[in-house]
């Protein structure tokens, strides 16, 4: 590598110094002259920009990648709006496939305690859904201020060049740094940290109910009309109406969307529960997405050193969860986790001291 580098590098370095005897000598003609400058020129340009104590392959490579970065960031972004628009969609043509199709059906057929029971259900995980959602996407994560200030900081953002607090890490896609940064999710197109945490797990948690409602809920109705679409080609014909056809297709693809596909082979539940189920798990642990990996690496660190590692912001399995839904009486689980509700979460998301009803506080080992 060293030996073809010299090999090109000192033809290269003759002719340039063939050039500049020309050109001191003001022999060369003024076309001459001028790209002797301009190579000079280069040459200063490009020494500035990587003659720098922190600069280094590294900084070489990260110039290099910047524009696939940008397309990447920006392509995703893009696609943020899309799914967005893709959810809000897919979900009205649910509701609406509900209200023109299924109502009139299980009108007829249900018993009057039957019907109430899905109606009240139906409409209260709803609106816990739209909720949710609306929330989610239209709450700023939280962001660390700019400015001149006194919070405590455990490191500086490398391209904010901005101090940061405790469990804030930088977004590439909304390119600044975020307070308890989860992850950037295509779904909201937006961040999850702070203060939208909540109303993400909530939508994503009262989502997954919702597709496992429907699909059980309308498992005898999908049978029926499965039943009826596979006669359509029998001799004699059978005397559906038009609008009874698209009731059967529509109660298909109902069951469908909210059972079998959207993405790849995995159903919209069982990939919702999944994601329920791993941020669930994440929340008990006092973790988010980012921490999980970090205190993995940390645990490992320090199991090789033969000491044990806590996560300081583990308050325990029940009180982190009280601490991340914002439940601070008994009243709290039906007024703000089974009622639409707007509180704030606990603290700024800068500085992290345990809510004063929190018994079991983890000893700060480390901060993230
Ligand atoms: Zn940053
Ligand atoms: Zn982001």
């Amino acid at each position: 590598m060293r030996g073809q580098r010299s090999l090109l590098l000192g033809p290269a370095r003759l002719c340039l110094r063939l050039l500049l005897l020309l050109g001191y000598r003001r022999r060369c003609p003024p076309l001459l002259r001028g790209l002797v400058q301009r190579w000079r020129y280069g040459k200063v340009c490009l020494r500035s920009l990587l003659y720098n104590s922190f600069g280094g392959s590294e900084t070489v490579v990260d110039a290099a990648f910047e524009p696939v970065y940008w397309l990447v960031d920006n392509v995703i972004r893009w696609f943020g709006v899309v799914f967005v628009v893709l959810v809000i969609v897919l979900t009205g043509s649910i509701v609406a496939i509900a209200y023109l199709c299924v109502l009139p059906l299980i009108l007829r057929t249900y018993s009057v305690p039957r019907l109430c029971w899905h109606f009240f259900y139906s409409h209260w995980n709803l609106i816990l859904i739209v909720f949710h959602y609306y929330q989610a996407i239209t709450t700023p994560p939280g962001y660390p201020p700019q400015g001149r200030n006194d919070i405590a900081t455990v490191s500086i953002c490398k391209k904010c060049i901005y101090p940061k607090p405790a469990r804030t890490h930088h977004c590439s896609i909304c390119n600044r740094c975020v307070l308890k940064m989860d992850h950037h999710c295509p779904w909201l197109n937006n961040c999850v940290g702070h203060y939208n945490h909540r109303y993400f797990f909530s939508f994503c948690f009262f989502m997954t109910l919702g597709c496992v409602y429907c699909s059980y809920g309308s498992w005898d109705l999908f049978r029926e009309a499965y039943a009826a679409i596979e006669t359509y080609h029998q001799t004699p014909p059978p005397t559906f109406s038009f609008r009874e056809r698209i009731t059967h297709k529509s109660l298909i693809y109902l069951w469908f969307l909210c059972s079998l596909c959207l993405s790849f082979l995995s159903s919209v539940a069982l990939a919702l529960g999944a994601l329920t189920v791993w941020h669930a798990v994440l929340i008990s642990r006092g973790e988010t997405s980012i921490e999980r990996h970090i205190n993995k690496k940390e645990r490992r660190r320090l199991q090789a050193k033969g000491r044990v590692f806590r996560n300081p912001y583990n308050y325990g399995c029940m009180d982190n969860w009280k601490v991340f839904l914002g439940v601070d009486t008994g009243r709290h689980w039906l007024t703000r986790v089974l009622l639409p509700s707007s509180h704030l979460p606990h603290g700024n998301g800068m500085s992290w001291e345990a809510p004063p009803w929190v018994t079991a506080h983890s000893a700060s080992v480390m901060a993230v």
